[in-house]
């Protein structure tokens, strides 16, 4: 059975003290959680040792926000796989519209990405999905489509049990802007059929697919509703313990 998740994305927000207080306050308010509920959040480079002895003993995984396409060497800036893990990272976020809009990240890159975070040990939060441009087409489904066939049918059914997919419209990120419970679901579906077709119906009825873009304690609970959105990428809302929680509540 897939798992419920929610995943906090903190994008270059918080200082080191700001960050640990928020995963204190986390852990916290996740005592009040329902069981089946997998908390994650990802905060900064600088933040994940300490965020990771302050979610110690706790249920909340770390996660990274990128990771490099490079093993090790020579590559000034950049963080390998290994040294999340070594930082006490479970996770990695990959492929944020943040990341190919503003830093180049191409499908062909993060293959590399996916490849090196799942053999370090990571699990990968995979993210896809389509701008604003490209809805209007009526292209979203072609976008999505291919993002998932470019990166992850270059991996093997083994592999899919350490990826999870975020669906989000990039029209719908930090804008205020959700896309409907319905405009998601038929995205998720669609998603979730294309794995079906390369790796077969339990590979993809057991994969987790997230949805992200503005994603809140109001509309949560309509969107995790949809029989085929198993949980949030959270970014805005994942900055206060209050609501992450009540998003996590919404199951
Ligand atoms: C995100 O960036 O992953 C995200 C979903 O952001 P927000 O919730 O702020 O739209």
């Amino acid at each position: 059975m897939r798992k419920h998740i929610v995943a906090g994305n903190w994008k270059m927000n918080t200082t080191v003290p700001e960050g640990v207080a928020l995963a204190k306050a986390v852990v916290e308010a996740s005592k009040n959680l329902p069981e089946g509920v997998e908390l994650v959040v990802a905060p900064p480079f600088t933040h994940l040792v300490p965020v990771a002895q302050a979610l110690e003993g706790s249920k909340v995984q770390l996660s990274a926000q990128n990771c490099a396409d490079k093993e090790s060497g020579a590559y000034t800036g950049e963080v390998a796989a290994d040294m999340l893990v070594s930082a006490g990272c479970g996770l990695t976020i990959l492929g944020h519209s943040e990341r190919r809009q503003y830093y180049g990240e191409t499908d062909e890159k993060l293959v590399e990405k996916v490849r090196l975070a799942l053999g370090a040990g990571l699990k990968v939060i995979l993210c896809v999905g389509e701008n604003l441009d490209q809805r209007e087409a009526g292209q979203h489904f072609d976008v999505v489509k291919s993002q998932i066939e470019n990166v992850l049918f270059n991996f093997t059914a083994e592999d899919m049990k350490n990826i999870i997919v975020a669906y989000e419209p990039v029209w719908a990120i930090g804008t205020g802007k959700t896309a409907t419970a319905e405009q998601a679901e038929e995205i998720h579906a669609c998603i979730r059929k294309v794995l079906a077709g390369k790796f077969g119906a339990q590979v993809a009825d057991d994969t987790s697919i997230l949805y992200g873009g503005s994603c809140k304690p109001s509309n949560a609970k309509e969107l995790f509703a949809q029989s085929d959105i198993d949980g949030g990428l959270i970014g805005g809302a994942a900055l206060k313990a209050d609501s992450f929680i009540q998003i996590a509540q919404s199951f």
